[in-house]
Order: C-alpha cells, then structure tokens, then sequence
C-alpha cells in the first residue's frame, strides 16, 4: 500500500534482511520513463501498458514467480538492478513520493528515512531519474502517445503491449 511521504509522520528502515518479496512476485510490472529504457532493456522486457487512456511503458518484472536474477536470496544483478528495485520502498510520481508502507521493514524502528523528496535526493536512495522527474515522466507520457502498439498478451488481467522503443531511442542491440 503507498502513501504519500508528505502525510506521513518521520518513518524508519530496518533493512531488508531476509525478507525477498519484492524479488518474489510481489510486483509484475513497474512503470518507466524514457531515461530508464537504456539501462533496463537487457535485463527486462520492456512493454506498454493503457491507464486512464496515457500509454505507459513498463518493464516486466516478474509474471508472478521470482524474479529470474533472485539466487539464493540475492540479486545477480545488484549494480545493473532496475531504478524501481533501487528506490524501493519509495517510489516517485510527478513532483510526489510515495512509500510502500506495507513493507515489513518500514515502521518506527531501524534507520530514519528521508521524509521529503530533497532528503531522499541526498541519501543512499538517490538515483538519477529522481531529478527532476515530474518533467521526465510528463516527456515520457507525451513520446509514447504516437507509438504503435501491438497487443501481446494478458498479464495478470493487464493487458501487454509490444511497442519499438529500440528505433525510438536509437538503442544499439548489440547482442
Ligand atoms: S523493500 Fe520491504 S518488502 Fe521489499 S524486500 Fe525489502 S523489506 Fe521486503
Ligand atoms: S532485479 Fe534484483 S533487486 Fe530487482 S527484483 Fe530482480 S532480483 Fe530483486
């Protein structure tokens, strides 16, 4: 469940620990912006889904199972792991943060969270797509309203979109 760090009163982070439910199933797809697509393209599908009538690109996280760079408990993918799986608990819309306070570490124990979007910016949840991400995500809304879409399959009820983002980024496929 998400909420908007703005009303919430100063939480705090007691880790991980052995808990892996983001890595397994908890999340099947996690919206994108247009910045994320270079890094994110080799390790994830990347999609289209249709919300309130704006085409939103997506990456595939999981179909329901684990996360197939979950090993024994870890990410294989740590330093390449997507922007969603770097910032979580928290996770930005426009000029708000949210946080998933249904997180088991999530509550009034462990480290402070940053309570504001400037604190986050200065933390250990930093990532580059936060600057100015109300503006990245409105372009990114604004590109995908010409693409063509061609109708994958359903996900969950959801239904998946193929689109070429490799020509609309000009994305090399080296493999
Ligand atoms: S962010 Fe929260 S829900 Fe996700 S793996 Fe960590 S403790 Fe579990
Ligand atoms: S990429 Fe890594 S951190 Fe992200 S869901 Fe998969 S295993 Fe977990």
């Amino acid at each position: 469940m998400r909420e908007n760090i703005a009303s919430l009163p100063p939480l705090h982070f007691r880790g991980c620990g052995e808990c892996c439910a983001c890595c397994e199933g908890k999340f099947i797809l996690a919206p994108l912006i247009v910045e994320d697509f270079k890094q994110v393209y080799r390790y994830f599908d990347i999609r289209a889904v249709v919300l309130d009538e704006e085409v939103i690109p997506v990456m595939i996280l999981t179909d329901g199972n684990s996360c197939k760079y979950l090993q024994d408990s870890k990410c294989t993918i740590y330093p390449n792991r997507p922007p969603a799986c770097k910032i979580y608990p928290f996770s930005p819309y426009y000029d708000e943060i949210f946080i998933d306070v249904s997180c088991q570490a999530v509550g009034v124990d462990g480290k402070k969270l940053p309570a504001s979007k400037e604190e986050i910016l200065q933390s250990e949840f930093f990532d580059e797509r936060l600057i100015d991400f109300a503006r990245k995500r409105q372009q990114t809304i604004l590109r995908m309203k010409n693409v063509e879409l061609t109708f994958e399959r359903e996900l969950h009820g959801i239904k998946i979109y193929t689109f070429d983002y490799q020509n609309m980024l000009g994305v090399e496929d080296e493999d």
